[in-house]
């Protein structure tokens, strides 16, 4: 039998890459990963840690102003963003040293470079090459920018984080996560954001409720969104950048944030030349047990093309672990997967959107907005919306989704009773939690409409 250095090469330190190599090490593989950059990957260095300790302090902006209506008198506050960025970059670090002593009690050895996969069972990394018995692909991906005249002068959430001063006039262009999620943080700060955004309805991979409502309360706190808009140009001049727009208009920002997706982490690995098939994204192509076509070689995480997120990504390492050295675990259910949008205010949202149910067939839709009970003394005008959508063939509920203060809180134990497969009348007979937000996702008695589905 062929004797390799290592059972597993992982190349990547991110959420999956980690994942998969410490729970491959527990069930007695030797382990090497390759990471040439700060352990942890997107979500801890440039992604979900640092954003929602951004946004928590984002919000302390309107908890100060809501103080006045419970009877606090707060002196004028200031902020301080090198203050807050430092606080941010110790905690990182501190989560960077959490990950190496992840490796060192997991007996995973950790090459500090950047790998290059030479054939279907040899990496290189620097002047070293190792061979191992699977190598996992996990590089994450990375932002991209839209290609315009003067795009070089916008910048992605990777240079946001780490901004020497805090921006007052920010354009930030798109409509997804990144997009709403740093246009709330930026305006919640106090800079004076606009956010472009192509399409008619931000959020529109989402229920379409969740964007139609998350826009005038982001308006409410102060982001001019400007949709069915186009950035044409930005370009430098003595008093900051000027951005034109396709209506004719222009902009006058100090910084340009281009929120416009992201690409898998590919190039310059030597995937092709190993043999591997790259999707037209430069995504590794992955079959369900997330081998490429060159059966040694997986691949995990945001360099595949499923749901860009960590915890798919850790359960996709998990998942590979097992199938590698322990016994295979049931497939992963993408169709329920619960996520947040660190907006303000927050959406949290799992399963099936009200478009994506209604094509399966008839659906009855429940929907509550009301005003929170925190503001009817802070007198804060933010408006919660909850909605179910439920088959009105089982009765089983499809999708539930919520914009407001702590969606993402509130929905992770939707995500269990729709994996459960819960039904409405289930939802209905448990008892709710008074007085809650949540509890009006389990006493909504009244459907809003009833819509047949696709004529057949
Ligand atoms: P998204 O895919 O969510 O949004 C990209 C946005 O950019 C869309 O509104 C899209 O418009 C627009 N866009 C794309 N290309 C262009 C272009 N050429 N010109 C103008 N606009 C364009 O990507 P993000 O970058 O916001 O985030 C990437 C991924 O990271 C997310 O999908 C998510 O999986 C993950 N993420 C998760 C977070 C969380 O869990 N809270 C937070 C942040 C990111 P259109 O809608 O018209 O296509």
């Amino acid at each position: 039998m062929t004797s390799y250095d290592y059972d597993l090469f992982t190349i990547g330190a991110g959420s999956g890459g980690v994942r998969a190599s410490r729970f491959a090490a527990q069930l007695g593989a030797r382990v090497a990963v390759a990471e040439d950059r700060p352990l942890g990957g997107t979500c801890v260095n440039l992604g979900c840690i640092p954003k929602k300790l951004l946004s928590y302090a984002a919000h302390y902006h309107e908890h100060f102003e809501d103080a006045a209506g419970f009877g606090w008198t707060v002196p004028t506050p200031s902020f301080s963003w090198p203050a807050l960025i430092a606080n941010k970059d110790r905690e990182i670090a501190r989560l960077n040293g959490v990950y190496e002593k992840l490796f060192t009690d997991a007996g995973v050895t950790l090459l500090r470079g950047r790998a290059k996969v030479l054939d279907p069972h040899t990496v290189a990394i620097g002047d070293q090459q190792v061979s191992a018995r699977h190598i996992l692909v996990a590089t994450g991906g990375r932002p991209t920018k839209p290609e315009l005249p003067g795009i070089e002068h916008a910048i992605t959430s990777d240079e946001a984080f780490h901004l020497a001063e805090l921006p007052g006039r920010v354009v930030v262009y798109g409509g997804g996560y990144i997009a709403v999620e740093f246009a709330s943080i930026l305006a919640g700060f106090g800079a004076e954001v606009t956010l472009v955004y192509r399409g008619a309805q931000i959020l529109r991979e989402f229920d379409s409720d969740l964007g139609a409502t998350l826009a005038p309360e982001m308006a409410k706190k102060g982001v001019a969104i400007r949709l069915t808009t186009r950035i044409t140009g930005i370009v430098r001049g003595a008093a900051g950048l000027t951005v034109s727009l396709d209506d004719g208009t222009q902009l006058a920002a100090d910084s340009v944030l281009a929120a416009t997706g992201r690409t898998p982490n590919t190039a310059g690995l030597g995937l092709e030349a190993a043999g591997v098939a790259l999707e037209q994204s430069g995504a590794v192509r992955v079959d369900a047990d997330y081998r490429s076509n060159v059966a040694s070689i997986l691949a995990i995480g945001d360099v595949i093309d499923r749901v860009q997120l960590t915890p798919v990504a850790l359960a996709e390492g998990m998942y590979v672990a097992e199938l590698l050295f322990g016994t295979r675990r049931p497939p992963i259910n993408y169709e329920s997967v619960a996520t947040a949008v660190f907006s303000h205010p927050n959406v949290g949202t799992v399963g099936l959107s009200e478009a994506q149910a209604r094509a399966r067939g008839a659906v009855q839709i429940f929907r509550s907005r009301f005003r929170a009970l925190r503001h009817t003394l802070s007198g804060r005008d933010e408006q919660t919306m909850m909605k179910i959508v439920v088959d009105a063939a089982t009765d089983r509920v499809l999708g539930v989704h919520m914009v407001g203060p702590d969606a993402g809180e509130i929905i992770q134990g939707f995500a269990v009773a729709l994996q459960c497969g819960a039904t409405k009348s289930q939802f209905d007979t448990t008892i709710g939690i008074h007085p809650t937000s949540a509890e009006e996702f389990v006493t909504m008695r009244t459907p809003v409409t009833f819509l047949p589905g696709p004529a057949s």
